[in-house]
């Protein structure tokens, strides 16, 4: 079932948002070469704390931290510990902060210092193959329209799309229906109204889409080892143009 929103609900999910996207800003601000994924996400969660709010991920299904940092390989949920970040790596941090009740969620990987060509075109067109979904995201559209514009743009740069995980509506719960996948076809699928609010959340890799999940139970990785890139911001449908409540590039 969806939970259209009301203007009034969507102002309490933007202020999650806005500060979900301030949580990424934190992140930006001391990742670096030496630096441990634990004090990233130690600082994170002193953040979110600060603005009144809670980390919707601590907790969730029994996730132990308050953001999923994934390294390279590692596609999403990758749990903060004392992994040390080094220079070449890409990292991908997801995080979400909850207040009056509403969830905000949003992602952004980080290039380390001097990252191969490969990652860093992988990451510059993840980057793009969200803002082209984003789009799509407009009243009258389906959710095979935002698929298909991720998945074409992906496809057409010679990288590949995750399809064990998708982008999902976002609410009261973190995650919510409908889901969102990363691919599809263009025309397709449920019709976009205003009130809908979702997360869109390309997962795009270099080599093959397959992964696995590591013994941890969490961590998702790519089958054959392959880097991956992963960006979200969380979009409400309006009766115009897209508005985007965690957009983080103005911090980023
Ligand atoms: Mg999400």
């Amino acid at each position: 079932m969806i939970n259209l929103k009301n203007a009034r609900e969507i102002e309490g999910l933007a202020l999650a948002n806005e500060i979900s996207a301030n949580t990424l800003r934190i992140a930006k601000e001391m990742i670096r070469p030496g630096v441990t994924t634990e004090q990233l996400d130690e600082a994170m969660r002193k953040y979110i704390h600060s603005r009144g709010a809670k980390p919707d991920f601590l907790g969730y299904g029994g996730f132990p931290k308050t953001a999923c940092i994934s390294i390279n390989e590692e596609v999403i949920h990758g749990i903060p510990g004392n992994r040390v970040i080094r220079e070449g790596d890409i990292v991908s941090v997801d995080v979400g902060a909850e207040i009056g009740g509403w969830c905000g969620d949003n992602a952004y990987t980080f290039m380390i210092g001097e990252v191969d060509p490969v990652r860093k075109k992988l990451c510059e067109v993840t980057k793009e193959c969200l803002f082209r979904g984003v789009a799509q995201a407009r009243k009258g559209n389906r959710l095979g329209d935002i698929g298909y514009a991720v998945q074409s743009h992906a496809e057409a740069n010679g990288f590949s799309v995750v399809r064990d995980y998708v982008g999902h509506g976002v609410g009261r719960d973190m995650h919510e229906d409908p889901e969102v996948p990363n691919f599809g076809i263009a025309g397709r699928g449920l019709r976009l109204i205003p009130g809908m609010v979702i997360a869109i959340e390309p997962m795009i890799v270099a080599g093959d889409y397959k992964v696995k999940v590591l013994d941890n139970g969490w961590t998702v990785v790519t089958a054959d080892g392959s880097s991956a890139a992963h960006y979200e911001v969380t979009v409400a449908i309006t009766e115009d143009e897209p508005r985007i409540l965690s957009d983080w590039r103005p911090l980023l």
